[in-house]
């Protein structure tokens, strides 16, 4: 599987249009002489997350600074929605774009309200109208406003630091987040969450997101789809995580995404052991609209499952789909297509899943009645600790080896000692 092979053409998937382009944007910092980027043509869809990954020092944290300018670039132009914005001013250009990064860098000396405030205040908003995005914002982010507002950041956990650096980014309802490795100092359980907390509110705010991470986990988790970036950012594959998993266009790809050990791993767990995806929003084909709508408005996915009377999985419907009555459910929005039995492997049910208008495979009894969904984010789950476990594999290995190396030695110098006392 982790051969070269020519992906399918996704059903009817469709590719927003590009909030940004940069058309050959490179970057020589002053005193070197390669390029920390170079000549890089990127489209980034609007109201996604598009995840940059790759190597330590291939230069994401450089193009992700470059599309706000905060680095200047060397060559190259910058359009922001169909405007090049190359040389426009950068501080207008700037709170157009919120930004997160991993020592979120909160002000000390200011309350987490003033924190907060910073973009608002500088677009010259009323006390009272940023004092209400303030409490919003903190309660989007899942911390209360009235026992976080008038804290200092050493006051907040690490989490809850991260929680409001989002905040922050999120002040002036930017068009556009940049995010630098935002949960990469947390720790595992709590960055877990972090990271479902923010795909939920993401499905809100459906806010256009540049992602970097150096972690292939997290980036399949994260990316709507997923540049993956080699030496001076050259892209070396950009896809939808389920398509970059199936599909690595070459070696460095699939070194990359650590197929040798994992991916193949795929092939020996069944979908039945898995605990399917609970968020997503399902209703049979009699439920009237204004239920559908009040399910799906609750749920933090984009489609909604129709199941007919014998509970078989029949169409996939999003917003307008709900909107426009004329249609009724069971023949609105996309057929199902993606199916998978509960004996299958999990590589098979990635296959399936890149059918899938959707993106995720429906999984059917023998009757092919519903029993639940699998997702990427449950793919992903399974990866990283297929991961984890190969990993541990090999340090028990390494560590196996250097015992025996160890004895080996100290038998070489037995009986070195011994030759030498038998010498004497
Ligand atoms: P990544 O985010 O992928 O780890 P970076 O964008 O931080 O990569 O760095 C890309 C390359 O540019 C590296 O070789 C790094 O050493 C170099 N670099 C980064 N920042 C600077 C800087 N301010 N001055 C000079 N070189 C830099």
């Amino acid at each position: 599987m982790t051969d070269t092979q020519t992906p399918p053409t996704p059903s009817t998937l469709e590719r927003p249009r590009a909030k940004i382009q940069l058309h050959g944007v490179g970057k020589v910092y002053p005193g070197s002489d390669v390029p920390a980027v170079a000549d890089l043509d990127l489209e980034i869809p609007e109201g996604e997350i598009l995840v940059l990954v790759g190597p330590s020092g291939c230069g994401k944290s450089t193009t992700l600074r470059l599309i706000n300018r905060m680095i200047e670039p060397t060559s190259g132009r910058i359009i922001f929605d169909g405007e090049d914005v190359t040389t426009v001013d950068a501080d207008r250009l700037r709170r157009r774009i919120g930004y997160v990064i991993q020592q979120i860098g909160l002000f000390p000396h200011q309350t987490i309200a003033q924190n907060i405030s910073t973009v608002p205040r500088l677009l010259g908003w009323d006390k009272t109208r940023t004092a209400a995005r303030v409490d919003e914002l903190l309660e989007l982010t899942g911390l209360d406003p009235n026992q976080y507002r008038d804290r200092y950041p050493k006051e907040l956990s690490g989490g809850q630091a991260q929680r409001v650096g989002v905040a922050r980014a999120l002040g002036g309802d930017p068009e556009v987040l940049l995010m630098d490795e935002p949960f990469g100092a947390i720790d595992p359980i709590t960055r877990d969450r972090l990271q479902n907390e923010f795909l939920r509110l993401q499905s809100e705010l459906k806010k256009t997101i540049v992602f970097v991470t150096h972690d292939i986990d997290e980036a399949i988790k994260m990316g709507d789809r997923i540049a993956i970036l080699g030496e001076q950012s050259v892209i070396r594959q950009f896809d939808t995580p389920e398509r970059i998993l199936a599909y690595p266009v070459d070696d460095f790809v699939s070194d990359f995404i650590g197929s040798g050990s994992t991916l193949k791993g795929l092939n020996f767990e069944r979908v039945r052991d898995l605990e399917l995806a609970a968020d997503w929003p399902i209703v049979s084909v009699d439920t009237d609209r204004a239920s559908a709508r009040q399910l799906y408005d609750s749920s933090p996915e984009k489609w909604m499952l129709v199941l007919d009377r014998e509970q078989r999985p029949i169409r996939w419907v999003q917003d307008r789909h709900l909107d426009d009555t004329s249609i009724p459910l069971d023949q609105a929005g996309a057929r199902v297509e993606a199916l998978v039995a509960p004996n299958a492997t999990l590589h098979d049910a990635l296959e399936e899943m890149l059918l899938s208008n959707a993106g995720q495979a429906v999984v059917v009894d023998e009757k092919g009645r519903c029993q639940g969904i699998l997702d990427i984010e449950r793919l992903a789950d399974v990866l990283k600790r297929l991961r984890s476990q190969a990993k541990k594999h090999y340090e028990q290995l390494a560590v196996a080896e250097a015992a025996e190396a160890a004895e080996v030695l100290a038998g070489a110098g037995g009986t070195g000692s011994n030759g030498a006392g038998a010498g004497h």
